[in-house]
């Protein structure tokens, strides 16, 4: 077995413990595998091991990936900022940003589906920076609201709006806990307000704090290190 197929395997099964751990169904966490900087060639030792669902943070470093593997199989997701100018590529290689936290990029977004990818529906998260770090991008708690009201009201075409993302609280794993546990009220709070069955989806937790968010109810965590190694 190659060192990402054993990396694989044993992050799985760590997450579907954590999973019933945590009272929920052995599959109800989503592993993205965060290729972002990995080759080709590594992504493509995490195909053979059965990884499907990879998350990829620069436009750049994706196109060197997507396209050449052209494998309909696969799920990508965008997990960096974007600049809105490069809506196009995000509609036609991804399935789903995580990363939306402007009603500017959202229509920009929803153009580009339009335009170049009309069939086909992007799956979108909003960034929210639940715990007022400065350095942090994303969304306040009201600002998230605020927006997604907007969002609803508009109704944007060939986008479905799924859920929340946060990035936890470097080296604190109490703030980090809280963090996770905010950003799960307000995706519920959001669901209840709006009426939107769909908004169901938790992106949060990486290599060091997926435990921490698995346990306060993430749904999907990204997670690179573990898998691949240290990146360069
Ligand atoms: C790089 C990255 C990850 C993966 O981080 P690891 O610590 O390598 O697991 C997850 N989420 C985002 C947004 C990232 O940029």
């Amino acid at each position: 077995m190659s060192h990402v197929a054993d990396n694989l395997k044993s992050t799985r099964e760590r997450i579907q413990q954590l999973s019933l751990g945590a009272g929920r169904a052995a599959n109800d966490v989503c592993l993205i595998a965060v290729s972002k900087t990995r080759s080709l060639a590594e992504v493509e030792q995490a195909i053979s091991a059965g990884q499907t669902v990879f998350g990829e943070n620069t436009v750049q470093d994706a196109l060197t990936k997507i396209p050449q593997l052209n494998n309909p199989v696969l799920e990508w997701h965008f997990i960096g900022h974007l600049q809105s100018k490069k809506s196009k590529q995000v509609a036609e290689n991804f399935q789903w940003i995580h990363t939306v936290d402007s009603l500017k990029l959202a229509q920009k977004l929803s153009a580009a589906m339009q335009q170049h990818n009309p069939n086909n529906i992007l799956n979108c998260l909003l960034q929210v920076n639940v715990s007022g770090e400065a350095s942090k991008s994303g969304l306040s708690r009201d600002e998230t609201i605020f927006l997604l009201s907007d969002l609803v009201e508009l109704n944007l075409p060939n986008l479905a709006w799924r859920g929340l993302m946060t990035i936890g609280v470097q080296g604190d794993e109490a703030e980090t806990r809280k963090a996770f546990s905010d950003l799960r009220k307000l995706r519920d709070e959001c669901r209840d307000k709006f009426n939107m069955e769909d908004f169901d989806q938790l992106s949060m937790g990486m290599s060091g704090d997926y435990d921490l968010a698995i346990e306060e109810g993430a749904t999907m965590v990204r997670i690179g290190t573990d898998l691949f190694g240290q990146r360069k």
